[in-house]
């Protein structure tokens, strides 16, 4: 039902700052109705997410966040993390079913997501027939055992997280806004939509330097063309795509906020981008901003720009 994600680059943030985020924005997004809730942390190292959901209110999830054993003085210098709050629709609100999904025990991936994927039963049958094993009884549990799929099918062949989230996204039939977070991506963070909305918050920490320079990079859209697609000129031509990037390309502070509703962003910035169907954006862990099309016959319906809430 909600989402919420906050990421921070170059700006020292410790767990508490990082959690206290997460839970008010679910808590801005508790009128839409619920029925749990959960967040993915990164953990004491880069290769570690943390999951902690529960069922019921935001507060109930910040009594067990709270009583966690998490090492609350850890600081981080770039951190991503995301949160849900779950309105079921496959499977009854349980822990289990609350989202964050994984892929496997190692939280190697975690993703979270709003809507249905009405074909997760095809999906299942085909990743049980793999070995899988699912520990939910939700459609998104699939999406996050796929993707660790096709990366270990991928292995040692260096693709990126957008090829691995495009090449997973390619297979879902439904609606949907994700999420998705890795330990093989640490800093990185990738978001989708079709039918669900989802909108970036970009706050430039000390109001400097950081504004974004808006750069249209068609030849870069077909470099990154993900994998096994048509290579046919004509659709690369249309595959538009968008980048922002900090205008003097240092590290400079910067903080993300992602979320499904305006509502729990604006108390940390006005300046916003509304992501379109068919939109994927990439955050990079350097905190650079691209916006890529899923589909390559389909161009931009508008332009996508920063704008002010
Ligand atoms: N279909 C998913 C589930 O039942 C997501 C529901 C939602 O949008 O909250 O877990």
């Amino acid at each position: 039902c909600g989402i919420f994600a906050y990421l921070s680059y170059f700006v020292e943030k410790d767990r508490r700052y990082v959690t206290d985020t997460l839970l008010n924005g679910l808590s801005r997004l508790e009128y839409r109705g619920y029925d749990s809730a959960g967040i993915a942390i990164d953990g004491d190292s880069e290769t570690e997410t943390v999951i902690v959901k529960q069922v019921g209110k935001v507060s109930a999830l910040r009594a067990k966040v709270d009583s966690s054993e998490l090492s609350w003085d850890k600081a981080y210098t770039v951190q991503t993390s995301i949160s849900h709050t779950r309105w079921a629709t496959h499977g009854q609100p349980s822990p289990i079913n609350a989202h964050p999904h994984r892929s496997d025990n190692g939280n190697e991936f975690t993703i979270v997501h709003n809507g249905i994927i009405t074909n997760y039963k095809e999906l299942r049958t085909l990743l049980t027939n793999k070995g899988y094993s699912f520990e939910s009884e939700t459609d998104t549990e699939i999406v996050a055992k796929l993707i660790k799929y096709v990366f270990d099918s991928q292995r040692g062949q260096h693709i990126s997280f957008t090829d691995l989230a495009k090449a997973v996204i390619k297979e879902l039939e439904g609606a949907f806004a994700f999420l998705f977070k890795s330990v093989h991506f640490p800093g990185e963070i990738v978001a989708a939509r079709r039918g669900s909305p989802l909108l970036i918050g970009i706050k430039a920490v000390d109001n400097l330097t950081a504004d974004f320079v808006d750069v249209e990079e068609i030849a870069n859209a077909v470099a990154a063309s993900s994998i096994n697609e048509d290579k046919n000129p004509a659709y690369a031509k249309r595959a538009q795509s968008r980048s922002f990037s900090r205008a003097d390309g240092s590290n400079q502070p910067l903080e993300y906020f992602l979320a499904s509703d305006p509502s729990a962003i604006i108390e940390h910035t006005r300046r916003v981008l509304y992501l379109e169907d068919d939109d994927m954006a990439h955050i990079s862990n350097k905190g650079d901003l691209h916006i890529y099309r899923l589909r390559r016959d389909d161009g931009l319906s508008s332009i996508r720009s920063i704008k002010t809430l």
